[in-house]
């Protein structure tokens, strides 16, 4: 028989995740919970989701197989309190949010073994259900990270779900992958945030914001991302976060010093380093 799903939180990442199961021959009903009513009608609407409802009391009437969380990784604890007394025996409950670390192992305290935490490494800027697409997840990296307790055939189970998006699997120790995603993906967006803010206080007079530069579109696209999820990553994952800035500032001190001092080698040295670095991305 075909297993059901149910998307808690059917923004961005829980649309998409929805379209890409689909696109990938999910057979089973998907269903959605989202604390906005309008955005369940968008979804129905869209073709995203079968059905859904605002309460989480839906869990007892479909009893779902698979529970996605797919809202902001604060609500998470919540929304598990929520569920848990509907869940059926052996559904299995996984998650897109972007922390993961002791959240995982709390998640994993109120849930069981059939918690398994995930990470798509795919995304843009824009949040709600109708920028969601199918083909989001197509070649992208997808972390999870599994704990001595994960049950395996849940673990398989979700491996199995990712699959179907088009994602490319890999695992990862959940305080590792919070080391790893704050300092490449957290604090650039802390970054991108702060340049902005950095503008606007320099806007005396005159507006900064007129003269934006291609260089400065590329550079805070990203702090055009919804505050409340970047406000819950930064809460979430704090630690990582503040040593990340903490190496940051350091950065940016021996740069600034390299400049004050006109120290013109060490200077060319520094940007010489950088761009390599970034070129080798490519
Ligand atoms: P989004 O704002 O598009 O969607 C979040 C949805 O959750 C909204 O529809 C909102 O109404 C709903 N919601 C909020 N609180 C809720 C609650 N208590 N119960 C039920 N629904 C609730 O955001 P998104 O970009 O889809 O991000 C969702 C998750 O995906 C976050 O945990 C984020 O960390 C993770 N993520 C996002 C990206 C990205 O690039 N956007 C990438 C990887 C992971």
């Amino acid at each position: 028989m075909a297993k059901s799903l149910l998307i808690v939180g059917v923004g961005f990442m829980g649309g998409s995740f929805a379209l890409a199961l689909r696109r990938g021959g999910f057979k089973g009903s998907i269903y959605g919970v989202d604390i906005k009513p309008e955005t369940i009608d968008k979804a129905e609407e869209l073709g995203v989701i079968d059905g859904g409802g605002t309460e989480l009391g839906l869990v007892q009437e479909i009893e779902p197989d698979y529970v996605v969380l797919a809202s902001p990784v604060r609500t998470f604890r919540g929304i598990v309190r929520g569920v848990k007394p509907f869940l059926k025996e052996g559904a299995v409950i996984t998650d897109l949010g972007s922390v993961k670390g002791k959240l995982v192992y709390e998640l994993e305290e109120q849930l069981g073994s059939r918690f398994v935490g995930s990470h798509p490494i795919a995304g843009t800027e824009k949040s709600g259900v109708e920028h969601s697409f199918a083909e989001l997840f197509e070649g992208k990296k997808v972390v999870i990270t599994p704990t001595e307790s994960t049950d395996k055939e849940a673990l398989e189970e979700v491996v199995s779900l990712w699959k179907l998006t088009g994602g490319r699997v890999e695992f990862m120790d959940p305080m590792l992958h919070d080391w790893v995603f704050g300092a490449v993906s957290h604090l650039p967006h802390a970054i991108a945030f702060a340049l902005i803010d950095a503008l606007i206080e320099m806007s005396d007079g005159v507006d900064l914001f007129k003269y934006p530069g291609g260089g400065f579109k590329d550079f805070t696209r990203i702090a055009a991302s919804d505050p409340v999820m970047w406000r819950d990553i930064f809460l979430e994952n704090r630690n990582n976060v503040l040593k990340a800035i903490e190496v940051y500032e350091n950065s940016l001190q021996k740069l600034k010093e390299l400049i004050e001092d006109e120290r013109e080698e060490e200077l060319t040295e520094y940007l010489k380093e950088a761009k390599q670095r970034r070129l080798s991305l490519e």
